[in-house]
C-alpha cells in the first residue's frame, strides 16, 4: 500500500510559545513531527505539508486573532521539521478547500495517510476525515498532534475511529 505523510498547519504561529495563535503544549510534540518528516524524507514517502497562508483580512481573523499572514515569520514551519516536502497553502480550517488536493492525492497514489500536526479537533480533523471519505486508509499520529480543547479532541477520535480511521504512534510508524 504506498503510503503519504500528512502534517497538518505545524508553523511557528501555532507551535511556538512567542506565536500569534499559540497551541499550548505544541512545542512538546515538535520532536515527534520532526522525526516522522525526517523518516519519510530518509524513505523517499511523499510529505504532504499543509500550511495556513492567510491575507491580512481573511475572514477566519474575524474568528481567531490573525496568524500565519504569507511572508511573516510566524507563517514558516519551524526549523527542525523543514525536509523536502509538497506545501499547500491554504486560507481556510479545511485542505479541502484547496482545489488542486484531489489531484494531488491520485499523482502520488495516496492509499495509506498517516497524519498529525495541529490543531486536532480542528483542522487535523478536516483532514483526517475528508482523507477517510475519498476511501483512503487513514491513520492518526496521537503522539504528534496537539489540541486545544481535549474533550472535544477526544470526541473527534472517537468519531473517528468509529468511522474507521486508525490510531498510531510516531515509533510505531517509524518502525516499519
Ligand atoms: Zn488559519
Amino acid at each position: 500500500m504506498s503510503t503519504v505523510f500528512f502534517d497538518i498547519d505545524t508553523q511557528i504561529d501555532f507551535m511556538l510559545p512567542a506565536g500569534a495563535l499559540y497551541v499550548p503544549g505544541a512545542e512538546k510534540v515538535l520532536p515527534a513531527v520532526a522525526r516522522l518528516n525526517r523518516y519519510a524524507a530518509e524513505r523517499k514517502i511523499p510529505l504532504v505539508s499543509t500550511v495556513d497562508a492567510h491575507l491580512e483580512n481573511d475572514a477566519e481573523f474575524e474568528a481567531w486573532p490573525p496568524h500565519c499572514v504569507a511572508g511573516t515569520l510566524g507563517q514558516r514551519k519551524p526549523e527542525t521539521t523543514m525536509v523536502g516536502q509538497i506545501v499547500l497553502n491554504k486560507r481556510s480550517v479545511d485542505c479541502f478547500t484547496v482545489p488542486e488536493l484531489p489531484g494531488l492525492l491520485e499523482q502520488l497514489g495516496a492509499e495509506r495517510c498517516v497524519v498529525y500536526g495541529v490543531v486536532t479537533e480542528i483542522c487535523v480533523k478536516h483532514a483526517i476525515f475528508g482523507l477517510l471519505k475519498s476511501g483512503r486508509h487513514v491513520e492518526l499520529v496521537t503522539d504528534a498532534v496537539k489540541s486545544l480543547d481535549e474533550a472535544a479532541a477526544a470526541r473527534m477520535i472517537s468519531e473517528f475511529t468509529a468511522a474507521g480511521g486508525k490510531l498510531t504512534n510516531a515509533g510505531a510508524v517509524c518502525a516499519w
